[in-house]
């Protein structure tokens, strides 16, 4: 990619991939179902900009976890509804209006805080045990909303959120208990304000919990969370580096810090620029293979700050030649989450922000 120079990274992210996503997460919805989709932490790693360009015709609104990421993608020039689910503070109580975004009300001193007139959700915790308010005291949030609704210091109240805790588990007990939850607050509150609750994995795992909208994150970038995952997504993002070195090693001879990996007869290793300071996790030393003009093969020895070394036996690969780091079938973002024993959140959202995204 003459774009960059062989000695960076880069993560492609493919266009079609996320609309065909989006396309699968949309077949699966109950009828008139509204939709969000999740874009913060610049879309889980895959850069939330112009993932608002690429699926804002499939989705009637996005969410960001604070102002500043949502101011961001004003700038940019985004135009959807904005849902901002962080906790809103008198000091960015303007920045709502200024900006036409949505506020989340988690508190009870956030009805007088929000200027007159700002768009919020108000979010309710039914068990999730991080925002929200409590479940518990439902007729008097109920009394807080009415008094909201009107009068000098009316707000635009749009709707009611909550969160589930357990939605990815095969154990349905603790999903159950909350959906009776959102039941009781649906009733509270008359079915009149729309509710919405679902993140990727009830919306594909649990229909009976779509409500009037659901919020997608995870699934429309390619990895499906639900208890049993289908095969209708695919992981929108590769991470792409280039051979910088191909070298000669002889049988015995060991490669990067620790001299921990000897090869195991002569041949050639590649040195491949990215590293932990990009987000390469250095306990991934030696666990995930690569793909070069079809072929994998090992990554060897520690993960260093700024290169991997790849062991290529037999066959020499020049310099500036493509190496695919993540998102082959072997090397995708789900499998680098189970050889590091986390979930593809945590992996996409770590490649750190200094390597560039791309659209394809
Ligand atoms: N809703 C809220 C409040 C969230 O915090 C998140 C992400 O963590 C989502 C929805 C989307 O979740 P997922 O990426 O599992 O679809």
């Amino acid at each position: 990619t003459p774009e960059y120079p062989f000695n960076n990274s880069y993560i492609e992210v493919d266009r079609e991939v996320l609309r065909n996503n989006a396309r699968y997460l949309q077949a699966n919805l109950n009828e008139g179902v509204r939709t969000m989709a999740v874009v913060k932490a610049d879309a889980y790693g895959h850069g939330a900009a112009e993932v608002c360009r690429t699926v804002g015709r499939f989705y009637d609104r996005f969410a960001v976890a604070n102002v500043t990421e949502a101011v961001e993608l004003r700038k940019s020039g985004v135009t959807h509804p904005i849902l901002v689910f962080g906790v809103p503070t008198s000091r960015m109580a303007k920045a709502y209006k200024e900006f036409d975004l949505t506020a989340v009300i988690s508190a009870n001193d956030h009805f007088e805080l929000l200027e007159p007139g700002t768009t919020c959700h108000v979010e309710i915790d039914t068990g999730m045990g991080r925002l929200g308010m409590s479940v518990n005291r439902l007729e008097e949030l109920r009394d807080k909303v009415d008094a909201f609704s009107g009068g000098e210091k009316k707000l635009h109240i749009e709707g009611i959120m909550t969160h589930f805790a357990t939605a990815d588990e095969k154990d349905t007990r603790y999903i159950e208990h909350q959906k009776e939850q959102i039941g009781r607050l649906r009733s509270v509150f008359n079915n009149v304000l729309p509710v919405h609750a679902a993140n990727s994995a009830a919306s594909l795992a649990h229909p009976d919990t779509h409500f009037d909208m659901v919020r997608h994150g995870i699934a429309l970038y390619g990895y499906d969370p639900s208890p049993d995952p289908g095969t209708g997504l695919h992981p929108a993002m590769k991470w792409k580096s280039s051979v910088a070195q191909c070298k000669k090693i002889r049988k015995g001879e060991s490669i990067s810090y620790g001299a921990t990996w000897q090869a195991p007869e002569d041949g050639y290793y590649a040195v491949v620029p990215a590293g932990y300071a990009d987000g390469y996790r250095r306990n991934l030393s030696g666990m995930m293979p690569v793909l070069i003009e079809g072929n994998w093969y090992r990554q060897v020895g520690r993960v260093t700050m700024d290169y991997v070394m790849i062991w290529l036996g037999k066959d020499a690969h020049e310099p500036g030649t493509e190496v695919l780091l993540m998102g082959g079938e072997r090397n995708h973002a789900g499998l680098w989450a189970e050889a590091m024993d986390t979930i593809p959140y945590e992996i996409c959202c770590g490649i750190h922000p200094k390597v560039p995204r791309k659209m394809v």
